[in-house]
């Protein structure tokens, strides 16, 4: 069995920025989906899928995948390590995984060596924060406790370039939150890299005061000595690592002394780059908790990576749901009284409406 042919395509949900996807087919006509992380639309990702991977896919086999991964790693590093690159490494590896899945008639969680469970809690990840008043965080965080999350984690997504801009603001918007949704309730912070050493110290002892499970991002992502400083001086658990691409990335976080690891399937060579972490940071004593802000393949991924998860401890992501999750599949991915449920179907268990695909389908055409 070879692969066959590689097509790299967005998908069209009728909304904001398209999904950008790989499906990857044998020579017997069997498929198997991945997703790139869609920043910029993914656009880069799917180039590099298009123009400079899928020369290398045709003819191998796709049980092959690590050594495949490796190839196309070492191939064209010089296009990486970062950024797209490794959106366009997860894409193939993900397709990869599911298509080896339904080869071998198994889901991929059975794959990684079996589901500790198969029913996983999320957490309610609400981006946008800095733009709303405390009273308007509520009221959004309202529409979110219906759907039973385990944990809220309130992102600010304020502007990259400012520092340090609103932390009176920003410390009675988790305020607010707290008296809202009480003091037992799980709440995590997401500072988007907003503060300076010390304005996250400031803002991170308010969050221990709170009972906050985690600080996430509270420095610039590039300045591990900041990290250092802020994860040092406090006794919450910092938490980053979104913004690594690179086993190497994580470590440098780990070094730093951060508690909380976020590598994210879609950005970190897929299953493949994502368990070579997770055994990083289980070497350390540290909690990998993937982020996972970029729904329909990539979710359904992130949630057989999890149940496959040894001291999982933290519900999985789930980003601001949008009408993209869902757009070509069947069986809608939704939770049910708060829990998420990967069936026993081969792969990532995700089938999809060729009709509707067809209609939503927007092929990437390489200029080389
Ligand atoms: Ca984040």
């Amino acid at each position: 069995m070879k692969i066959a042919r590689v097509e790299s395509f967005h998908v069209d949900w009728g909304g904001g920025s398209p999904s950008a996807w790989v499906r990857i087919w044998t020579d017997d006509g069997r498929y198997g989906l991945g997703e790139s992380s869609p920043m910029a639309g993914g656009n880069a990702s799917l180039e590099i899928v298009a123009h400079q991977f899928a020369p290398l896919l045709i003819g191998a086999d796709p049980l092959d995948h690590a050594v495949i991964q490796e190839r196309l790693f070492y191939t064209h590093v010089k296009t990486g390590p970062d950024g797209a690159f490794a959106g366009a490494l997860a894409a193939v590896d993900l397709a990869l995984w599911d298509l080896t899945g339904k080869i071998l008639g198994q889901p991929i969680y059975k794959l990684l060596g079996g589901a500790w469970r198969t029913d996983l809690p999320f957490y309610a990840s609400i981006g946008g924060n800095a733009r709303r008043s405390p009273e308007e965080v509520c009221r959004v965080v309202e529409t979110w406790l219906p759907l039973n999350p385990a944990l809220i984690k309130i992102r600010l997504d304020a502007d990259r370039t400012a520092r340090d801009a609103d932390i009176e603001g920003d410390l009675a918007r988790i305020r607010a939150v707290r008296r809202l949704v009480g003091d037992s309730f799980p709440l995590a912070f997401d500072a988007n890299n907003g503060y300076s050493v010390q304005g996250a110290i400031r803002v991170g002892r308010a969050l221990e005061e709170l009972g906050c499970a985690w600080f996430e991002e509270p420095v610039n992502h590039l300045h591990m000595d900041s990290f250092e400083k802020v994860a040092g001086a406090l006794d919450i658990a910092v938490a980053a690592g979104e913004q690594e691409y690179t086993l190497q990335g994580i470590r440098r976080l780990i070094d730093a002394g951060v508690d909380i690891v976020q590598p994210d399937i879609v950005k970190t060579g897929g299953f493949t780059g994502l368990r070579e972490m997770a055994a990083l940071a289980k070497a350390h004593g540290v909690d990998l908790v993937p982020h996972q802000t970029q729904p329909t393949v990539g979710h359904t991924a992130n949630l057989h990576f999890v149940a496959a998860l040894a001291f999982s401890h933290y519900p999985c992501e789930w980003n601001d749901p949008s009408g993209r999750q869902n757009v070509v599949f069947a069986r809608p991915v939704f939770p049910a009284d708060g829990l998420f449920s990967l069936s026993t179907a081969p792969g990532l268990g995700l089938e999809i409406v060729e009709e509707r695909l067809t209609e939503r389908m927007r092929l990437w055409k390489t200029g080389g």
